[in-house]
């Protein structure tokens, strides 16, 4: 017996984004259902051929989906609200219907909650479950997959997202009576996947992969009884199961785990290498196996196969290999799929990168290698590797010693104000001079069709950078103007410069590459291409002074500078791993504060810089959450600090959920927040108000993310609401987020009512 290799999940999107190319198509009306299912054919086909043919033991299937694999299981597993199934549509059309909303003819549903899915950037539909839900085996999707895999010649390892995480991550629907738990309806489901597994086994499988990666979390820890009850069905039910977490470690979960009669476990050691000694340990006397988790599932460096045979020899030693599988640390559905798609990255710098592809050769070799059947090929194929992790860590050592020397002497002063809030607050008044109820808005005007084409023919070349600017120079002196026309008070220049809020920075910024096809899904048919961090970062000169200085002169009312926060840059690309996100997240923080410093001496007298990731980046586990609030607080301090007194800063969260973070909230000191509020009640603004949150406060009045316009009362109600809690000169009145995704006439009907309530507040307080 061997060491046997597999690969937890693959990207679904197809290597040149076939799959939003079909179900867009479809979607549009431009295609027909018969094409969606052939691209999911032709796309799962390839996958296999491909991992298949690299030499892949255990092969995935089921795991491919056309928006999200938890909204497959809601189908399959008979989960599907009665308000989509009602309708009799296909279940292509029901499940399209759940995930993304339809109106058509008389059918009128808005799509289900989507969340994001742990701590990554992919989001999934969110199960709504009942006292009522019905679970049963409604399709058959899992088994036809592996069926169709087999016809193709590939035998597979289907996967199953585990009945323990599909029921956390599921919330109460409507109908469920007050305190219902999710939980609770686990015994209704595991009849459900014992089916399942029965009709694998029948079909020929000889093994499944049941993903629970729920064990990671700390809530997880109270579950112990529920795990052993529904895995002493599982377990014997059909064939052999690997029971994968992944994204974290097990850490007290390993102490139930280690006892469910199942074939394997698999754990992350990307992320959480220590955690092998414990899992051998507590599984040495059993016959369990142990499926390592040494190529990283969710960044996208080349793996140190060295290392990795590290982590392979121990287990072997201690179980023997026939109870140890190489693997990737978790589905690979978070990296792009070919590197070879890349035709613009340097030589040198690509060759540090290993996308899904070349992950799946690694982990294939990395499983020959242990058993000692390597080629000739495989030979040279590790050495190659060994030279270039060398070549890697060379680079890594000829660091930028001028930033890394910056990052080792930041000093306490450099992430404090020169004064506190109160003394600012009357230098600001004097320099800013704002009226009470001062408004304002987050930053982008709406990006219009017109934008996005001159940016597309600046791209594609077909008009000169002088033309392209002057076209920018426009929109910035319409918005402009039309601030001023609606009399708001503290302008922006609109954005209409910045392809997206992080790889505009990106772009500019020293240290961070870009990929032309490196395409990862964020949810359905949406795919982003993450920059990537490769070296120290730096700012060679100033990203976003031009603009803002440009839209001041053009102005006698005050600017407000926009940037994107250290912390969410670094939360929305691939970082290193070589250094720490702390490292990372200074170095970017330290290229902001010059930004920041420049755009203040160039007569910018408000500066506002966007955190929305703040809270998405925290650990799954609580008990990590201190030292990396403690760092992404200090970023976002040494970012805005370089100011005078009377320059004020702003940030902005595009959400109001703060209960557990409120100390770091208040800790970054901004001068003025704007944040999500218009959707929740006043429960969020008592939390300001018992924290004694003393800086200025812009609670959304108006909720942007539907192009409803709030009526005047509407806002006014929502001051007088606000004004219990927040004193007078506290209150900045603003919308939600930024307008990018606005049509014209509802940003200015909205932005009208906004300026009335605000001047009708000035009368009445
Ligand atoms: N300044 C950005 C904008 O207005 C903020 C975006 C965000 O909140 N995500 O678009
Ligand atoms: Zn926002």
């Amino acid at each position: 017996m061997s060491v046997e290799s597999s690969v937890l999940g693959f990207p679904r999107i197809g290597a040149n984004r076939e799959i939003k190319k079909a179900v867009e198509a479809y979607w549009g009306g431009k295609s027909d259902a018969e094409a969606v299912i052939q691209a999911g054919k032709e796309t799962r086909n390839k996958n296999w051929q491909y991992m298949k043919n690299a030499g892949i033991t255990h092969v995935p299937s089921g795991d491919f989906t056309f928006y999200d694999h938890v909204l497959d299981h809601i189908q399959f597993l008979g989960a599907t609200p009665e308000r989509y199934s009602r309708h009799n549509l296909t279940d292509l059309d029901t499940f399209f219907a759940m995930g993304r909303g339809r109106q058509v003819g008389a059918v009128d549903e808005a799509a289900m909650e989507m969340k994001k899915w742990f701590d990554s950037n992919y989001h999934y539909i969110v199960p709504e479950l009942s006292e009522n839900t019905k679970f049963q085996y409604r399709t058959k999707k899992i088994v036809d997959e592996y069926k169709e895999a087999k016809n193709a010649g590939v035998e597979t390892r289907p996967v199953l997202l585990g009945p323990i995480s599909f029921l956390l991550l599921g919330k109460a629907a409507r109908d469920a009576s007050p305190g219902f738990e999710p939980i609770s309806l686990l015994d209704k489901l595991v009849p459900v996947y014992e089916e399942i597994l029965k009709d694998l086994k029948a079909a020929g499988a000889q093994s499944v992969q049941i993903d629970e990666p729920i064990l990671v979390l700390d809530k997880a820890a109270p579950l112990a009884a529920q795990f052993k009850s529904a895995y002493a069905k599982l377990g014997p039910a059909g064939p052999a199961v690997t029971l994968a977490s992944y994204y974290g470690r097990l850490d007290s979960n390993l102490e139930y785990v280690k006892d469910l009669p199942v074939a394997a476990i698999h754990a992350d050691l990307d992320r959480e290498p220590a955690q092998l000694d414990a899992i051998l340990n507590a599984i040495k006397d059993k016959k369990t196996a142990v499926s390592l988790g040494v190529v990283s599932g969710r960044n996208i460096w080349k793996t140190d196969l060295e290392d990795a045979q590290r982590f392979v020899k121990k287990a072997t030693d201690a179980l023997g290999a026939d109870r140890v599988m190489v693997a990737s640390s978790s589905t690979l559905l978070h990296t792009p799929v070919d590197l070879n798609n890349e035709k613009k990255l340097k030589p040198e710098i690509k060759d540090w990168f290993s996308f899904a592809r070349q992950k799946v050769n690694e982990i294939a070799l990395l499983g020959r290698a242990s058993n000692a059947q390597v080629s000739s090929e495989d030979k040279q194929a590790l050495e190659e590797n060994k030279a270039s992790i060398k070549r890697r860590r060379d680079f890594e050592t000829q660091s930028n010693d001028t930033v890394r020397n910056r990052v080792a002497n930041i000093t306490p002063e450099m992430l404090k104000r020169k004064n506190p809030f109160p003394v600012r607050r009357e230098a600001q008044r004097v320099k800013i001079n704002l009226p009470k109820f001062p408004t304002t808005t987050i930053g982008s005007f709406p990006q219009t069709q017109e934008i996005r084409i001159a940016r597309q023919r600046f791209t594609k070349g077909e008009i000169t950078e002088q033309e392209y600017d002057d076209f920018i120079a426009k929109e910035i002196q319409q918005v402009v103007k039309v601030q001023e026309e609606m009399d708001l008070d503290l302008l922006v220049h609109g954005e209409p410069e910045r392809n997206d809020m992080v790889q505009y920075f990106g772009e500019q910024l020293e240290g961070v590459a870009f990929t032309t096809m490196g395409w990862v899904q964020s949810y359905g048919s949406r795919y982003v291409r993450p920059p990537i961090i490769v070296s120290d970062v730096s700012r060679p000169s100033p990203m976003t002074v031009r603009w803002s200085k440009y839209s001041q002169e053009v102005s006698s009312k005050p600017m407000k500078g926009m940037l994107t926060g250290p912390v969410t840059i670094l939360a929305w690309s691939f970082p290193r791993a070589d250094v720490s996100k702390e490292i990372q997240s200074k170095q970017i923080a330290l290229a902001l504060r010059d930004e920041v410093v420049d755009l203040e001496k160039a007569g910018i007298k408000a500066i506002q810089v966007d955190e929305p990731a703040i809270r998405e980046g925290m650990p799954l586990r609580q008990g990590d959450w201190a030292p990396y609030l403690q760092w992404a607080v200090d970023s976002f301090r040494l970012s805005t600090s370089g100011v005078e007194d009377g320059t004020q800063t702003h940030s902005h969260f595009c959400y109001s959920d703060f209960n557990d973070i409120f100390s770091s909230i208040k800790a970054l000191d901004a001068d003025v927040i704007s944040i999500e509020a218009s959707k929740s009640d006043m429960k969020l603004l008592k939390a300001f108000q018992d924290n004694d949150y003393s800086n200025e406060i812009g609670p959304g009045v108006w909720d942007i993310h539907s192009p409803r316009v709030p009526p005047l009362e509407e806002m006014k109600q929502r001051i007088t609401d606000m004004l219990k809690l927040i004193p007078a000169d506290k209150l900045i009145i603003n919308p939600d987020c930024g307008l990018k995704t606005r049509h014209w006439a509802e940003t200015k009907a909205s932005l009208l009512n906004l300026v009335a309530a605000a001047k009708w507040a000035r009368e009445n307080y």
